[in-house]
């Protein structure tokens, strides 16, 4: 076999994990080795779980953990699996063990997972979205459900936007992303969560993915209104993100047909200013409504008396983790990876500049860092 794997075909981004550990494992080198070669040589976020030649069942994360990935067993002991969230071992009656620690490989055999740390991170970046959006409510990060944190972001909202709280009368949420946080400004403000928009059952597209012309009508039909509930209302409703503004700018023309007379939003996550380069599809800054627009202006745009975010001190405490274990870069623009960094900056210059992003920058030809 060719030893360079020359003829390898990258049709997905996990080729390139596959094909650097191949021509480490077929260099002679260790499992270590082979995993250490891939953690140092890619600029991202990866958690990669493979099994060797010999049956070697291995798992590990990038150097700095910015995706989730744990481990776990059976009640028996016999069994041992890797999982993206906890909510998959759960529901296969597993035990969770541990998160694996950033740039650290784990290789499981009878006696169970053996640990070796093979790069030391001062840095670690775990991504905050997976906490407001990305990840399932009945996980566990850290030994908290998700949910819990996303309560707390409600609870930190009423305390941040006190006089918004006083001229309201009802909390809705954006189902379902916005509910445990309507649960929180709920439990903390005492006003009525009122589950009057529900969403459709069986329109199951994630809109913000959706081409433009497909997401309008997806976001207008996924979504509906109980219309005597909110008529003559000043309403706050939870959300969990501005991406584009577009799902939220449907819900608040529909809540203002319906007779709403005052509509806030209340954003669990910061103001995204800039592009995700580690797996969430946030690639340009055009596509974001908060790249270009203050929480003023936004609410403009998408037709709000007011744009609330919680602040990223309020999103950092409810986590339980530290500035500096997070990746916050699409709100802050400090990218703790070098290349992201420098593909956000040639991205930041050019866009303000007046070039017309037309898709994922990082991918065209013309501007590889
Ligand atoms: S840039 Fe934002 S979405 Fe992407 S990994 Fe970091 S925090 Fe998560």
């Amino acid at each position: 076999m060719n030893l360079n794997f020359s003829d390898f075909l990258y049709n997905c981004d996990s080729d390139i994990v596959c094909h650097k550990m191949l021509l480490g494992l077929k260099q002679g080198k260790t499992l270590e080795a082979a995993a250490r070669i891939v953690m140092e040589s890619l600029d991202g976020a990866f958690s990669v779980t493979g099994i060797t030649g010999d049956g070697q069942f291995f798992a590990f994360k990038d150097s700095h953990g910015i995706k989730p990935l744990c481990a776990g067993h059976d009640p028996e002991g016999k069994t041992f699996a890797f999982s993206s969230e906890t909510v998959s071992l759960d529901m296969n009656s597993f035990v969770r063990d541990f998160e694996l620690k950033p740039g650290e490989l784990v290789t499981v055999s009878e006696k169970g997972f053996k640990r070796t740390q093979i790069i030391e991170n001062p840095r670690e970046a775990y991504c905050s979205f997976e906490y407001a959006y990305f990840a399932r409510p009945d996980s566990r990060f850290d030994g908290k459900y998700v949910y819990e944190i996303r309560e707390d972001f409600g609870r930190n909202l009423v305390k941040e936007f006190p006089e918004i709280v006083k001229d309201s009368d009802i909390i809705l949420s954006v189902p379902e992303t916005g509910d445990d946080s309507a649960m929180g400004v709920h439990e903390a403000s005492g006003l009525r969560w009122e589950r009057a928009s529900r969403r459709h059952r069986y329109v199951t597209e994630r809109a913000f993915i959706l081409l433009n012309n497909e997401r309008y009508s997806t976001i207008d039909k996924k979504i509906n209104i109980l219309g005597s509930k909110v008529a003559g209302k000043r309403v706050i409703i939870t959300e969990d993100s501005v991406v584009r503004g577009d799902t939220t700018k449907v819900i608040i023309e529909k809540l203002r047909k319906a007779g709403a007379k005052k509509v806030y939003l209340f954003v669990t996550f910061p103001r995204i200013i800039g592009p995700c380069f580690y797996g969430i599809d946030m690639s340009t800054y055009g596509q974001l409504i908060g790249s270009r627009n203050n929480p003023e202006e936004i609410a403009k745009i998408i037709g709000a008396d007011a744009v609330c975010y919680q602040s990223l001190e309020g999103l950092i405490g409810a986590t339980g983790q530290t500035e500096n274990q997070l990746c916050l870069a699409c709100v802050t623009g400090k990218y703790p990876t070098p290349c992201a960094q420098k593909m956000s900056d040639v991205m930041k210059k050019r866009f303000l500049d007046g070039y017309e992003e037309k898709n994922r920058i990082y991918e065209s030809e013309e501007v590889q860092p």
